[in-house]
């Protein structure tokens, strides 16, 4: 693991509300993944209910689908959940403007567009993302 090119900054009156959306943002994703686990959950047990059924009811691929398209928005949802954790410890450490990639400083317009942002639009746009 690469050490990251940056330190304590100038605290910035403006970090208090880019801690608290990057807050809210990551409560709202974690209700997010509460809400689509209890439905995966229920879509388990639903199959659970219809498992004496025939198997090769049409009903048994739409579940599978249902419960793997569940399982994958719940994958990014926890995704977006470590982005949040890491640009909220990256705020902490000085380190939020800093592009990870090239050390120079990230657009205050792109952090506020997308909070989790860990690279400068010149990295992110030749990474592909
Ligand atoms: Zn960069």
């Amino acid at each position: 693991m690469q050490r990251e090119p940056c330190g304590p900054e100038q605290p910035a009156a403006r970090d208090h509300g880019t801690a608290e959306r990057i807050g809210l943002a990551r409560a709202e994703a974690a209700l997010l993944a509460e809400s689509l686990t209890r439905q995966w959950e229920g879509v388990v047990e639903a199959s659970a209910l219809t498992a004496n059924d025939d198997e090769h009811d049409p009903e048994g691929s739409t579940v599978a689908y249902e419960r793997e398209r569940i399982r994958a928005t719940r994958d990014q949802v926890y995704r977006e959940i470590d982005a949040l954790d890491r640009a909220a410890r990256r705020l902490r450490d000085g380190c939020y403007r800093i592009c990870e990639r090239c050390g120079g400083p990230i657009a205050e317009a792109r952090l506020v567009a997308r909070p989790t942002a860990a690279t400068c639009i010149g990295c992110a746009s030749r990474a592909g993302g």
